[in-house]
């Protein structure tokens, strides 16, 4: 199902624990048109998160009832906890013409491109293996076996990244977010998404043999 021309776009963010998605999403936030979808998770809340703003925290019985009622663009399990992405709100600002940003892990992400097929799937990766390693050491927020938990998460993650439709690296977050935001610029000059142009370029000229 195409987005439609006028309509705005997804993007999808996803990478490893560690690869610096969440710093990523927050410096693309402020610049025009962009929206981050606010995800729903069983997850416990960690220190300093905010409900409503960093995830709509809630239990397994609510997440399921929504999830059965369709009310999820796509979901998955993480770590033993459910993540998914409600629907009315990426609905409402495609329409819009924002492009939407979704940080959210493979499986979910490839349900999007199932869906949508115009959604940017950006795979964000440290420069190496330890650097991941050592990132989620060093920020602090998880215990050893849920450390040991995200990394093995991370080599079977790193086996879907043929199908995304770009990659960068996130060695220097400047450089990082100066390539997506080459990314959403080369997209939004797609012809599909640019039909207004091209009807205004024959404008109502009748001689035209379009
Ligand atoms: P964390 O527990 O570190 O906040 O998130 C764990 C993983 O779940 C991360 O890879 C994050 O991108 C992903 N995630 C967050 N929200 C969603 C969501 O709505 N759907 C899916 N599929 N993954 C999500």
């Amino acid at each position: 199902m195409p987005l439609g021309a006028e309509k705005g776009q997804l993007l999808i963010i996803s990478g490893p624990s560690g690869s610096g998605k969440g710093t990523v999403t927050k410096k693309l936030i402020p610049c025009d048109n962009f929206a981050l979808s606010v995800s729903m998770t069983t997850r416990a809340p960690r220190p300093g998160e905010i409900d409503g703003v960093d995830y709509i925290f809630c239990d397994k019985d609510e997440f399921v009832s929504i999830r059965d009622n369709d009310g999820f663009l796509e979901h998955a399990t993480f770590s033993g906890n459910y993540y998914g992405t409600p629907i009315s709100y990426v609905d409402q600002k495609i329409s819009q013409g924002q492009t939407v940003v979704l940080e959210i892990e493979v499986v979910g992400a490839l349900q999007v491109k199932d869906k949508y097929p115009d959604a940017i799937l950006v795979f964000l990766m440290p420069p190496t293996f330890e650097d991941l390693r050592k990132r989620l050491m060093e920020r602090g927020t998880e215990c050893e076996d849920e450390i040991e938990r995200r990394t093995r998460r991370a080599r079977e993650e790193m086996t879907e990244l043929s199908k995304y439709d770009y990659l960068v690296v996130n060695d220097d977050i400047e450089q990082a977010m100066r390539d997506i935001h080459m990314v959403v610029k080369a997209e939004k000059m797609k012809p599909h998404r640019n039909q207004c142009k091209i009807d205004s370029f024959y404008g109502n000229n009748p001689d035209v043999d379009i």
